[in-house]
């Protein structure tokens, strides 16, 4: 169990509703379960594993002190939501009877059961969470990590760039609005399109600016977005906006005194070649990536991306039955999103608890995931989907609409969900509208049981 040895803990949280025990370093310990990782998915899983068996030994290995609900990034640097509302003291999400590690994993041993902290602890478990979530690889673009933030290259993807981001965005004065979408997953696949229609309105709202501004999105996928019904959505909106939308485009290359991005652009069939396009402003998003200390672990998938090999329906870990992992992090194939996340802890609660028992692993993740898009300063496309890449919807509506009703859960509902139900472990999945599932079903539109 945590050390709660009273001269060994370190008192947190002032101004909070509680204490949480920090536990001191020492050279080795053990937990039944340890959760690396104390972001969206580690807090989510450590939340319903305490409400499922109260009383279980659950230690969080995380180092930041900070918890940032990162869906709300892009509402409020576009002054939807204040900032403040989307951060926390990490020490104010730990949920009772978890003890936090305020560390991080330096090393995974997973033959030997045992994770190696960054200050030389060896923690040990009978099952290990990895829900570490990804790596913002910015040096992958050249010329961009001394780049941003200055020649008008922004970015929402980082909570310390979101505040200049939006000042360039209410700043701009016409001329090439660029934004981009690179060649690997990323988190939240519709957060490239959000910032680019919310930028859109603010252009056009801005006497003489829309008029003067050509808005360009280069993607670097084959299409805009993977949901056949939701791309045609997608494409759809981006007529009316008169956007220029450019599939396969690949930002390689930023010369930021010259404000030129430089794209590879693979066409099917064709060479690769290069294409240079003039900005006046530029919105990256930067590749992504498992971390490095997972992708140079033994739980590491072979391949690109480096990410926490699992199986799809099970969450468990497919050379090492101890380990389960989600989120970002985990080599689950659907898109990473907070959505995910709902959908897969309870998933992977309920067979992490199985395989402490003996038991068999009887749950499945149908793959659900949403990635909502912000189409307006009115009006959200929720865009839900699971494996089968078929809109699925846990509202009763048709999910490919553009919806205020949508905007108001997306702004106003979804933030409070994300504190007071997700992260208690209150939330099991979309189970919003449960009561109906009956009438959902009958319309088609029912998540599928998995
Ligand atoms: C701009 C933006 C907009 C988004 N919008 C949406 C949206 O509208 N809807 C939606 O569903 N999702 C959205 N997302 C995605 C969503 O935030 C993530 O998918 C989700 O947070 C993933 O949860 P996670 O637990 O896997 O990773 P995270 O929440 O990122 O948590 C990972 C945690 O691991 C910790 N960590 C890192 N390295 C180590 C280490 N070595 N040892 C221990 N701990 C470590 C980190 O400090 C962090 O606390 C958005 C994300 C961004 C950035």
């Amino acid at each position: 169990m945590c050390d709660l040895d009273w001269p060994v803990l370190a008192w947190l949280g002032i101004g909070q509703r509680r204490w949480i025990p920090v536990a001191e370093p020492s050279s080795e310990r053990h937990h039944r379960v340890l959760i690396v990782g104390g972001g969206a998915g580690g807090i989510t899983v450590a939340a319903q594993l305490l409400r499922a068996r109260p009383g279980l030994d659950v230690a969080i290995l995380e180092p930041a002190t900070v918890h940032d609900y990162q869906s709300g990034w892009i509402p409020a640097g576009a002054g939807l939501l204040p900032l403040a509302s989307t951060h926390r003291p990490e020490a104010s999400v730990i949920p009772p009877g978890a003890c936090w590690i305020q560390s991080s994993a330096a090393r995974f041993e997973p033959e030997a059961q045992r994770v190696i902290t960054a200050a030389g602890e060896v923690l040990r478990y009978d099952a290990l969470v990895v829900a570490i979530g990804l790596q913002l690889d910015w040096g992958r673009i050249k010329g961009l990590p001394e780049a941003l933030g200055q020649h008008g290259i922004v970015s929402t993807y980082s909570r310390d760039h979101i505040t200049a981001t939006w000042a360039a965005i209410r700043g701009f004065q016409g001329g090439t609005a660029l934004f981009t979408h690179p060649a690997t997953p990323i988190k939240c696949g519709g957060a490239p399109q959000k910032v680019r229609y919310l930028a859109d309105d603010v252009f056009q709202a801005s006497s003489g600016v829309g008029v003067n501004t050509q808005v360009i999105f280069c993607t670097a996928m084959a299409k805009l977005y993977p949901v056949e019904a939701y791309n045609t959505t997608v494409e759809q909106i981006v007529a009316r906006r008169h956007i220029d939308a450019r599939t396969l485009h690949n930002l390689i290359d930023v010369r930021a005194t010259e404000q030129v991005a430089v794209f590879e652009v693979s066409e099917p069939g064709g060479e690769p070649r290069h294409e240079e396009i003039r900005f006046d402003l530029l919105h990256v998003v930067p590749p992504m990536a498992a971390p490095d200390v997972v992708a140079s672990s033994p739980l590491a998938i072979t391949g690109p991306g480096g990410w926490v090999e699992v199986h799809k329906l099970t969450c468990q870990h497919k050379r090492y039955a101890d380990v389960f992992a989600l989120g970002d992090v985990s080599s689950l194939p659907t898109a990473k999103s907070l959505a995910a996340v709902r959908g897969q802890a309870p998933v992977l609660v309920a067979n992490l608890l199985a395989r402490l028992d003996g038991r068999a692993l009887l749950a499945h993740y149908d793959g659900y995931t949403a990635c909502p898009l912000i189409t307006s300063f009115h009006s959200v496309v929720m865009a839900e989907f699971d494996y089968t890449l078929q809109p699925v919807s846990s509202f009763l509506v048709d999910p490919t609409k553009e919806r205020w009703s949508m905007f108001l859960v997306e702004t106003r509902i979804f933030p409070w969900v994300y504190w007071h139900r997700v992260l208690k472990g209150r939330l099991h999945e979309s189970r919003f509208l449960k009561p109906f599932a009956p009438l959902v079903r009958a319309l088609g539109l029912a998540r599928r049981e998995p």
